[in-house]
C-alpha cells in the first residue's frame, strides 16, 4: 500500500476497466443456496425471510443494522462436522469466529468442543457451562493470568506457542498441582491462501515453533522434560478461507514426519494431531467449498497414508473449523440511506452500518454478495458498491455488486455469510454502537447479543 500522496487519478476516480464486472446474474431476485443460510428464502410477496420471520418484521423489532443468525443452520452445520469426523476425531469450534453464551450452549448440545484464545473467550465458554475438558486454549502470547485460569479450571489442552510458554504453563501446572495436557503448535512452512498454497522454507510470521531449524523438536524435548506437562500431540494451523486440500496434505506430511522423529528420538508415539481450521465458505456464487464429509474423508486419508508410510499408529485427529461452522449461518440487514449514481462508474449505495460491523472488506479485500431484501424488483441490474456511513472512502461493505436499478432509500439490503469475523471484529469507530446478533429459529427471534447503546459508550468514557 502506498503511503505517498498522488494526484487524483484512476485510484480515486476508479475508472472501471473494460470487463471489470462479471456479467450480472440472470435473476437478481434469486438466492444462491450456497451463499445464504439454510432457512433463508424469498417469499411470494418478495420479502426475504429467515427461520419463518420476514426481514421487515425483524427490522421493525430489532432495528438495522443487525446480524440475523439462522440457529437451525448453525446446529445442522455442527452436526454435519461432528458426524463427518465421527468418534475417531474431535471437532473444536474456533470461538474467535463468533462467540456468545448461546453459541457455547449450542456447541455443547451438538457435541462440539471449543477453541478459545483469550481470557475473555475462556470466561464466556466457562460462563455458559462448556465442560473445561472440552476447551482448548490457543494464542501466541497468553498472559500468566490466562494460563493460570485455564490450568486451574482444567481445560483439556493448552496449545504451546513459544519456549517461554513451556515454562509458564509448566509453572502454573506445578502450582495448581496438576498435570496439564498440552500440544505444541508447529509451523510447517506452508502458507495457505485462498486458491493456492506457497511452501516457504522459513515462515516470516509470529505463530508456532518452526519445524525448519529444529525449534519444534527442541520444544518437544523441553516439554517431555517437564513432569507437570503431558504432551498429547502436535498442532498445525495453516491459514484461512482455504479451498484446496493440498496445503493440508503438506502440513500433515510434515507433522507426521516430526511424530516419527519423536518416536525415534524419545521412544514415544504421541496420540493426537490437530490440523487446525481454515476451511473456506462461499461468500459469492463463485466460491465452491467442500462439504464436511469430503473434508473428513480427505484429511483422514492423508493422515492414514502418511502414518502408514512412516510405520506409525494413526493418531487421533482433531480439526478446528470456525468460519465453516458459523460463517454461512448469518446475514447482516441494513437500511439504505442514500443512493449516489456516479456517471460511467457505478452507483454508491450507502447503508446504516459499514466497516464497524464488517471490517473484512477493508482489511482483507474480502468479497461479499448482497440482495435487495425488503421486496422483489423487476428493474434491470445496476453496477453498485455498497458502502457504510463511516468517515473513510475505504468503508466498503460489498465492493462489486449488482442491485436492481430502482434500489432506493428505505430499502433493506441483506449481506449474506457474515456470521464469522464480523461481529467478533466489530468496532465502535465513529462512536457507532455495535449491532445486535439475533438468533432466529422456527418463527421465533431471540437477541443473543444485544445492540450496544450510546449509554454503553458513555459508560466506558469516565469523563
Ligand atoms: C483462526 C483459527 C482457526 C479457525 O479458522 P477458520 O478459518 O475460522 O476455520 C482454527 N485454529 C486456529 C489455531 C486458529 O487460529
Amino acid at each position: 500500500m502506498s503511503r505517498s500522496a498522488h494526484p487524483a487519478g484512476p485510484r480515486h476516480a476508479d475508472v472501471l476497466p473494460e470487463g471489470h464486472y462479471s456479467p450480472p446474474p440472470a435473476d437478481l431476485n434469486a438466492l444462491d443456496p450456497r451463499v445464504w443460510a439454510r432457512t433463508v428464502t424469498r417469499r411470494p410477496d418478495g420479502l426475504l425471510e429467515v427461520g419463518g420471520i420476514d426481514v421487515a418484521t425483524l427490522a421493525r423489532e430489532h432495528g438495522t443494522p443487525a446480524y440475523f443468525l439462522d440457529e437451525t443452520d448453525f446446529r445442522a452445520r455442527c452436526r454435519a462436522w461432528r458426524d463427518a469426523f465421527g468418534s475417531e476425531a474431535d471437532v473444536f469450534y474456533a470461538g474467535k469466529a463468533f462467540l456468545s453464551r448461546a453459541v457455547v450452549r449450542w456447541l455443547h448440545e451438538e457435541g462440539l468442543n471449543l477453541d478459545v484464545c483469550s481470557g475473555g473467550e475462556l470466561a464466556t465458554a466457562l460462563a455458559a457451562g462448556m465442560p473445561p475438558a472440552r476447551i482448548a486454549l490457543h494464542g501466541n502470547n497468553k498472559s500468566d493470568a490466562e494460563i493460570g485460569r485455564a490450568v486451574e479450571s482444567g481445560v483439556g489442552r493448552i496449545v504451546l506457542d513459544s519456549f517461554q510458554e513451556i515454562d509458564r504453563v509448566a509453572g502454573a501446572a506445578e502450582r495448581a498441582g496438576r498435570r496439564q495436557p498440552v500440544q505444541i503448535r508447529v509451523t510447517v512452512g506452508v502458507e495457505a491462501h485462498t486458491h493456492e498454497f506457497i511452501a516457504t522454507a522459513h515462515e516470516d510470521q509470529k505463530f508456532g515453533l518452526a519445524l525448519a531449524g529444529g525449534q519444534a523438536a527442541e520444544a518437544v524435548r523441553r516439554v517431555l522434560a517437564r513432569p507437570s506437562l503431558e504432551l498429547i500431540g502436535l498442532h498445525s494451523h495453516i491459514g484461512s478461507q482455504i479451498f484446496d486440500m493440498a496445503g493440508f496434505e503438506v502440513s500433515a506430511r510434515r507433522v507426521v514426519g516430526l511424530l516419527t522423529e519423536i518416536r525415534d528420538e524419545h521412544g514415544v508415539e504421541l496420540p493426537e494431531i490437530d490440523l487446525g481450521g481454515g476451511l473456506g465458505i462461499a461468500y459469492t456464487s463463485e466460491d465452491d467449498p467442500c462439504e464436511p464429509h469430503e473434508i473428513a474423508k480427505s484429511l483422514g486419508d492423508i493422515v492414514a497414508r502418511e502414518c502408514e508410510s512412516a510405520g506409525l499408529a494413526v493418531p487421533r485427529l482433531s480439526v478446528e473449523p470456525g468460519r465453516a461452522v458459523v460463517g454461512p449461518t448469518a446475514f447482516t440487514l441494513y437500511e439504505v440511506g442514500t443512493v449516489k449514481p456516479l456517471e460511467h462508474l457505478r452507483t454508491y449505495v450507502s447503508v446504516d452500518g459499514g466497516m464497524s460491523d464488517n471490517i473484512r472488506t477493508a482489511l482483507y479485500d474480502a468479497e461479499y454478495s448482497v440482495a435487495l431484501a425488503s421486496r422483489a424488483s423487476d428493474a434491470g441490474p445496476m453496477p453498485a458498491r455498497v458502502v457504510g456511513k463511516h468517515c473513510e472512502s475505504g468503508d466498503i461493505v460489498v465492493r462489486d455488486a449488482y442491485l436492481p436499478a430502482d434500489t432506493a432509500p428505505g430499502d433493506l439490503l441483506a449481506v449474506p455469510a457474515t456470521g464469522a469475523y464480523c461481529r467478533s471484529m466489530a468496532s465502535n469507530y465513529n462512536h457507532v454502537p455495535r449491532p445486535p446478533v439475533v438468533a432466529v429459529k422456527d418463527g421465533e427471534a431471540r437477541v443473543i447479543v444485544r445492540r450496544e447503546t450510546e449509554e454503553d459508550l458513555l459508560r466506558l468514557d469516565v469523563g
